[in-house]
């Protein structure tokens, strides 16, 4: 996974100018209206930074077409300027690239609810779960893309 230094090296740091990594990075995606009627928790409009649309539709079309996307339950944010939890260093939701899903039930350093079909659909599509992560830092809702 890239570094926080990295990820302020490709985007700017939100935390310092909102205003000109916003103008810059991040875009309203409207969700597909077929998207929606399979999984209706989505919201209509999801403010995302622009790269992860493609993969973020892809990503969802592909879990429809498998039959998993039932397991989304809902739909918990993307972009949220802040510190990681229990941490200083910045979340990478500063950055929109990271999307969660079912918080209440896959809470950070707790248990994970998703099935290995539906983890490994968002693995093949380049997104790391916070689903794999060691037992410090797991964060079953967070799907994380940085393939840029
Ligand atoms: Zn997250």
């Amino acid at each position: 996974m890239k570094t926080q230094a990295q990820l302020i090296k490709k985007f700017g740091n939100p935390t310092i100018d909102r205003v000109t990594f916003e103008s810059k990075w991040m875009q309203i995606w409207k969700v597909p209206e077929e998207i929606r009627q399979a999984i209706p928790v989505l919201p209509r409009k999801i403010y995302i930074n622009h790269l992860l649309i493609v993969p973020l539709e892809d990503t969802l079309r592909e879990l429809i077409a498998n039959g998993v996307h039932s397991e989304i339950v809902s739909y918990d944010g993307v972009f949220n300027i802040r510190q990681k939890r229990g941490s200083k260093s910045i979340s990478v939701h500063s950055w929109g690239i990271a999307i969660d899903l079912n918080a209440k039930l896959n809470p950070f350093r707790g248990k994970v609810t998703w099935s290995e079909k539906f983890l490994q659909i968002w693995r093949d599509n380049g997104w790391f779960c916070g689903a794999d992560w060691s037992a410090a830092s797991k964060d079953g809702m967070h799907f994380q893309w940085e393939q840029f």
